[in-house]
């Protein structure tokens, strides 16, 4: 960022919580307007290295990609942010609005402080909207714009029945954990997906006309979506339309782990002491993570599973921008012009900081990036393309120069 012309600061609310990189450049024209660009440092752990064709790390470029762990979530991204600054330094001698870098450190582990950062700066990133610190690209090279985050809820269940594993003879007589963590987790959902704690779904809004208007005008190929990730159907046989309402708006309660026993090759006839459980629940606006806790805690007691231990890892709330607010347009003619077209979302079907960043900072939120919707990334083998990470370069300098002008 120093090499490029931007004035650098590093922030830090406590010892051991990874500091955020300050960024800024004042427009010299006395721009009134400022745009802050909020970006990642951290990236994925590279696990597992076995899978990897070329070391995680390496930078690795082949043809139109340039592999490694980061390449596109989040460096690659960052890159085009700084260059297109950079770009406007070096050949007007100014940008044609005050920018602002927030770079956190703990975005890929829920950015866990980031609220804490932006109460405590908030005069320093006070601005007038957001670029989000990432955007997909379409495999027709149409760049998403986006609106939106989920909220997420991660937790994580776990029973321990007995103090040793033991011979699974004795489980005639001895309870098991697995059993039991499996009958708990049963009663959190159907087979349609469906969320069958009480009150889950209580303060969930549906879409508005607008909002199903833009969802059905966004373009999503199923056949080559269940291709790349070779799948035969999705969820609950949903098709078309549904599709699309689900990935930006159903809440979702998800197995990402579970672990009990044992699980390395061939045959091992145990009972295990213990079961464990990660499960993730995707949030949508007006869900309080705090409430859905209680409700989660509420529902296994009532159901009998009183004795399951719940330990909570992070909760945020779910963000959407208006689509009718006037930089949501500029966004995506920036877009269309660098690209050729591109597509406006009205929610990621992920999870991101962006309520904390709406909700502190009382701005709008929009992401849009170079990040190609099968680039791997949290997989081995994550590639940013060349081709994309130019374009969003451009993308973001008609962003600044249109965000800039009265
Ligand atoms: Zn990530």
């Amino acid at each position: 960022m120093k090499n490029s012309g931007i004035k650098t600061e590093i922030l830090r609310i406590k010892k051991g919580i990874a500091p955020v990189v300050y960024g800024e450049v004042k427009s010299k024209k006395n721009s009134s307007k400022t745009l802050l660009f909020y970006n990642h440092y951290d990236v994925q752990p590279a696990e597992p290295f076995n899978l990897w064709h070329d070391a995680p790390f390496s930078g690795k470029i082949k043809g139109n990609k340039i592999f490694g762990r980061g390449s596109s979530d989040d460096k690659g991204e960052l890159i085009t942010r700084i260059k297109a600054v950079e770009a406007f330094l070096k050949t007007t001698g100014g940008v044609p609005c005050n920018v602002k870098f927030v770079i956190e450190g703990e975005e890929e582990t829920g950015s866990a402080y980031i609220e804490k950062y932006l109460k405590k700066y908030k005069k320093k990133f006070s601005c007038d909207g957001v670029i989000w610190e990432f955007g997909y690209v379409d495999s027709k090279n149409r760049p998403i714009v986006g609106l939106g985050m989920k909220g997420l809820l991660f937790v994580e269940l776990s029973k321990k029945e007995s103090n040793q594993d033991a011979h699974s003879s004795l489980a005639v007589i001895i309870k098991n954990p697995a059993w039991r963590l499996i009958d708990a987790v049963k009663t959190l959902r159907d087979s349609k997906g469906h969320i069958l704690i009480k009150d889950w779904y209580k303060e969930v809004k549906p879409f508005t006309k607008r909002d199903l208007k833009l969802i059905d005008a966004e373009p999503f190929d199923e056949s080559s979506f269940k291709k790349e990730f070779g799948i035969k159907n999705f969820v609950n046989g949903k098709k078309g339309l549904e599709v699309k309402k689900a990935l930006a708006g159903n809440p979702t309660c998800n197995i990402a782990g579970f672990v009990s026993g044992y699980t390395e090759q061939g045959a091992k006839t145990v009972l295990p002491s213990e079961a464990l459980a990660k499960l993730d629940f995707r949030l949508v606006p007006k869900m309080v993570p705090k409430k859905q806790v209680l409700r989660l805690k509420k529902h296994l007691k009532s159901k009998g599973f009183g004795d399951i231990k719940i330990k909570i890892y992070h909760g945020e709330a779910a963000a959407r921008t208006d689509p009718s607010h006037p930089i949501v347009s500029i966004v995506k003619k920036s877009a269309d012009q660098a690209y050729g077209k591109s597509i406006l979302n009205v929610s990621n079907a992920g999870t991101g900081p962006m309520y904390s960043f709406s909700n502190i900072l009382h701005v709008p939120c929009i992401s849009i990036g170079s990040t190609y919707m099968f680039a791997r990334i949290h997989s081995p083998n994550e590639f940013a393309r060349i081709d994309f990470l130019k374009k969003t370069t451009r993308c973001i300098c008609l962003i600044l120069d249109k965000f800039g002008k009265p």
